[in-house]
């Protein structure tokens, strides 16, 4: 799973003065499914035609399975199946016809491919339909048929849940994850539908007007969002050791403005009040924390700030956005403190 399958440097994209990527550096590790996620407009499709060879970044390099420089990359696009835009499919034509259409151009031997696939994807009892007669979930699948036609080690697919009802999308992310773990495709998709991506990806690349602003794991955000506690007292050093004696197994951190962060806390708010003051410690805020994916992404900085090192990890204020300065806000939570 380390191998990279796109690895991006910097990657810079200008139309006219509006820059549409701003050095984007993207890592998509072999196996794995990778959600970009940003608002209309942050880059995102124009990060996937520079990876399809749609269009030319101004500066930076791409790399496909290791591979860099123009020929090279053009080899390794033949192992990449694409839904960017538009399904691409032919309106008047049945949803066989399409694929036929499709496998022939891409030199794919034996009508059996196609059959294949439209059971793959769930088309097979749609195969005589038109293009035109399809309904928003088919044409996604027809669009993901098409970009399975050729075999591909990897799929990039722009926004393909979009527009699709609750039960489809359902459908839709299952069936990536079967070609994910039964076929080992390495999957890139963008979307703006976060919930839906959490549910799918294994990484995530957040991109907001044509900068990546992080790239985290699943497993790190899971952590980032994961349930907590907050709990602000009057003595942190003296509360921690307390906690540490009174219930060893529990996970905390000390964070800025004396306040204690507890993970996964496995006690009620009233027995870690209790414990407090039993140790004459005055407890001066308790909050419970629990960040979405939406949460999240919206307090993830805006491109204007520093490094992503400087950003501190989510604190006490339900107020405010987690990456502001915590002692820019905490001034009124502290009063009596
Ligand atoms: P959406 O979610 O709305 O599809 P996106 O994240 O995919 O948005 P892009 O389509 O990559 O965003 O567009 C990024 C920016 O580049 C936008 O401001 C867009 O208007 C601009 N842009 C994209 N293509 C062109 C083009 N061919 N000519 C001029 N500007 C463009």
């Amino acid at each position: 799973m380390n191998e990279s399958v796109i690895e991006t440097r910097q990657v810079t994209k200008s139309y006219g003065s509006l820059q549409a990527l701003n050095q984007v550096s993207i890592h998509v590790k072999q196996g794995e499914i990778y959600g970009l996620i940003g608002d209309n407009g942050a880059g995102k499709t124009t990060l996937l035609k520079a990876l399809a060879g749609l269009i030319w970044p101004d500066s930076g390099e791409i790399r496909l399975f290791g591979q860099h420089g123009e020929k090279r990359l053009e080899q390794c696009r033949r192992q990449m199946g694409t839904m960017i835009e538009s399904s691409g499919f032919f309106p008047s034509l049945t949803v066989e016809t399409n694929l036929e259409y499709y496998r022939i151009l891409k030199g794919i031997p034996g009508r059996k491919k196609t059959a294949e696939i439209l059971r793959l994807t769930g088309m097979w009892e749609h195969r005589k339909k038109k293009g035109r007669e399809l309904s928003m979930g088919m044409k996604q699948r027809l669009g993901l048929a098409i970009a399975m036609i050729g075999e591909p080690r990897l799929l990039l697919l722009d926004e393909p849940i979009n527009g699709l009802d609750p039960s489809g999308m359902i459908a839709f992310r299952n069936l990536l994850r079967r070609l994910n773990e039964e076929r080992n495709i390495t999957i890139l998709l963008s979307s703006h539908i976060l919930s839906e991506l959490q549910l799918t990806a294994d990484t995530f690349g957040f991109l907001s007007k044509g900068q990546l602003i992080e790239e985290i794991s699943a497993r790190d955000l899971e952590e980032k969002c994961a349930d907590s506690l907050l709990i602000t007292v009057s003595d942190p050093d003296r509360y921690a050791a307390a906690l540490d004696h009174a219930f060893p197994d529990e996970r905390w951190r000390v964070l800025p403005d004396k306040v204690i962060q507890l993970f996964h806390p496995e006690h009620s708010p009233e027995e870690y009040s209790r414990l407090a003051a039993e140790h004459q410690i005055l407890v001066t805020g308790l909050e419970h924390r629990r960040h979405s994916l939406e949460d999240y992404y919206l307090s993830t900085p805006p491109p204007h700030f520093p490094t992503p090192g400087w950003w501190p990890t989510p604190s006490c204020s339900a107020r405010r956005p987690w990456w502001l300065p915590l002692s820019s806000t905490m001034n009124t939570e502290k009063t009596g403190a």
